[in-house]
């Protein structure tokens, strides 16, 4: 009776990876997913037990998941609908290009909340995310950068990987990467877009509690100012994203309460400053380039500007009472052309 399982398992991979196959031949995320679809059936083929089989099974559902997702994204993206992530996708190659990595990474809209998942390397986000919603992207890339960032001198260590040994403190690399990527933007689309105020103090096994989240990115960019001799990191705590915590919580702090941080940001920064240097925001002219850009004015140079300036100054505007659909659509427009 097993074996009729294990068959009808192997099937399912079997017609998850061939329709990757067929919709993306020549892609490295289809080769992948057959690679690993080829490794977990030798598994299954060996599983001989209920239990053992069980286990597999659970990689195996995962697995497909990932491959029908993929499917689904190069299907949409053959469409005109589902041309919109095009910003997305140049923002996640600036962020590779500066993090020194392939950037081998695919996007794809999802149902479900933002997410990455390993095997095909895939990020999920909201459809249509809008230009305040992206700098979540900088996060969920951080743990593809996470797992990827070599040592600079000894071939193969991951020094952030080894680093991440439990999934808050990966959480919290992520998290402290976006804020050093993307700077500010990362933290203002946290507080303003996803943090509910009443659980600022719920603790998942898997991630820290906001109230530890924020306070670190607070921390990080505290921390850059000092270490790089500017205002413009710290600053921006206390004039944009210490108001808007402010807003939500009714608290005048960012503060961690009664828990502990799974890593301080001091240490975070360190493993960033040494193994990514490049990856760091500086705001330097591109922010108010790329405000001006959104504000519709006309000749504005637009050299200098990155996609993580342009995160920047919507929220700026954002923030400053000056959300509109035209600024959206300038981002938009803006993010491709910076990429
Ligand atoms: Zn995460």
């Amino acid at each position: 009776m097993i074996d009729d399982h294990v068959r009808a398992e192997i099937d399912a991979l079997n017609a998850a990876t061939g329709l990757v196959l067929r919709v993306a031949p020549e892609t490295a995320t289809a080769r992948r997913l057959r690679d690993h679809a080829g490794d977990l059936i030798g598994e299954l083929g060996r599983a001989g037990t209920w239990t053992r089989l069980r286990r597999v099974r659970e990689e195996a559902d995962r697995l497909r998941a990932e491959a029908l997702d993929y499917a689904h994204a190069v299907m949409l993206r053959g469409h005109p609908l589902g041309e919109d992530d095009g910003a997305a996708r140049a923002l996640a190659r600036h962020l590779c290009e500066r993090a020194g990595l392939p950037g081998d990474v695919e996007i794809i809209a999802s149902s479900g909340p933002e997410s990455f998942t390993r095997v095909a390397d895939l990020i999920r986000l909201p459809p249509h995310a809008d230009v305040w919603h992206l700098p979540v992207l900088a996060h969920e890339l951080g743990h593809y950068v996470i797992h990827e960032a070599r040592h600079v001198r000894v071939g193969d260590e991951r020094p952030l990987r080894e680093r991440a040994g439990t999934s808050p403190q990966n959480e919290l690399i992520a998290d402290c990467y976006a804020t050093y990527a993307v700077g500010p933007a990362y933290p203002l689309s946290c507080i303003c877009l996803r943090i509910d105020p009443q659980e600022l103090d719920l603790a998942p096994e898997t991630h820290p509690p906001w109230r530890v989240r924020v306070h670190t990115m607070a921390e990080m960019l505290r921390l850059m100012s000092r270490q790089h001799g500017t205002q413009q990191y710290g600053g921006a705590v206390e004039s944009w994203i210490r108001p808007a915590w402010t807003e939500l919580t009714g608290e005048d702090a960012i503060d961690p309460g009664r828990h502990t941080a799974p890593m301080p940001a001091s240490a975070i920064l360190r493993l960033l400053e040494r193994h990514l240097p490049r990856a760091r925001y500086d705001a330097g002219y591109g922010v108010d380039g790329a405000e001006r850009v959104l504000n519709g004015q006309k000749n504005v140079r637009r050299s200098g500007i990155s996609p993580a300036h342009v995160l920047n100054a919507a929220w700026r505007l954002r923030r400053d009472g000056r959300r509109s659909p035209e600024v959206n659509r300038r981002a938009m427009a803006l993010l491709l052309e910076a990429a």
